[in-house]
């Protein structure tokens, strides 16, 4: 009887033994699947936070493996066309212009005559603001900081007139600027407000045919000679010197670079591309 006591007793003590590990396991496990989640939280719900790749890591310090490349002016053309920006797709739709179809037809084949092309637009939302209400793509905005600290270096003082500009933002401005002109757009189809269209058309973009659209493009100010024009200013010497060496040490490009053909607006000397400087390498 006592040896059968005795049996009955472990047994019951083995059961309650494995019956604790079993509850320690399970519990082991919660905290570790929890810990796991939370962990991974960021990763599963918010992908471009601006600790992200290509955020505060990028072009802070430009001292960089690569030797800078030199571009003639079509070789920096073709790169900015053909460069896959990050986080960009091409603006497929074409939304309404003025809501007349044929007036938007007809605008469209003219700015395509002066180069225009549909440009891309950012695919998640993730821009950063870089000061005064200027929004970047991640990738760029460090890059410019660093362009902007870099000509501070030098005695230049660098700003920003443009960055990100959505293709509803750039309908109103366009919008706007046919109604200045005085353009009837009922009667634009006829063909009657081709000059006038086409000067519109010599400064402001369509809407979705912007380099303004992909969050990588900036328009620079030169505070410091705020009456001189741009390609004369000292700002520009300074990022054109030596084939834009500071420029494209921090990854950017002009967008308008000398000796290529038809881009759509005049030349802007002011306006300025990040393709990243491992672009810009051999
Ligand atoms: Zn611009």
């Amino acid at each position: 009887v006592q040896v059968r006591e005795f049996s009955t007793k472990a047994k019951s003590r083995k059961k309650s033994q494995s019956l604790r590990l079993a509850f320690l396991t399970a519990l082991l496990l919660c905290m570790f699947a929890g810990g796991w989640l939370y962990l991974n939280k960021d990763v599963a719900y918010a992908p471009e936070t601006s600790t992200s790749i290509g955020g505060p890591q990028s072009d802070a310090a430009p001292i960089k493996a690569g030797a800078l490349k030199v571009f003639n002016g079509e070789q920096l053309r073709i790169l900015y066309d053909t460069f896959a920006y990050p986080n960009t797709q091409p603006i497929s739709d074409e939304a309404p212009i003025t809501g007349n179809e044929s007036a938007d037809t007809h605008m469209r084949s003219l700015a395509t005559a002066k180069g225009y092309k549909i440009r891309s637009a950012p695919v998640a939302m993730v821009l950063r603001d870089v000061g005064s209400g200027y929004l970047l793509q991640e990738r760029a905005s460090d890059p410019w900081l660093a362009l902007q600290s870099a000509a501070a270096k030098d005695g230049i003082s660098l700003s920003l007139t443009a960055a990100f500009r959505s293709a509803d933002e750039q309908r109103d401005i366009f919008l706007q600027r046919l109604k200045l002109a005085g353009i009837v757009v009922s009667e634009v189809s006829s063909g009657k407000y081709d000059s006038q269209i086409n000067r519109v058309l010599a400064m402001t973009a369509l809407p979705g045919y912007s380099r303004h659209h992909t969050g990588y493009t900036i328009d620079v100010a030169c505070p410091s000679q705020p009456a001189v024009i741009f390609e004369k200013s000292i700002c520009f010497k300074w990022l054109s010197a030596d084939n834009y060496v500071q420029a494209k040490e921090r990854g950017w490009i002009p967008s308008y670079p000398e000796g290529t053909g038809p881009q759509g607006p005049d030349p802007e000397a002011w306006e300025y591309v990040w393709v990243g400087r491992d672009a810009l390498t051999d």
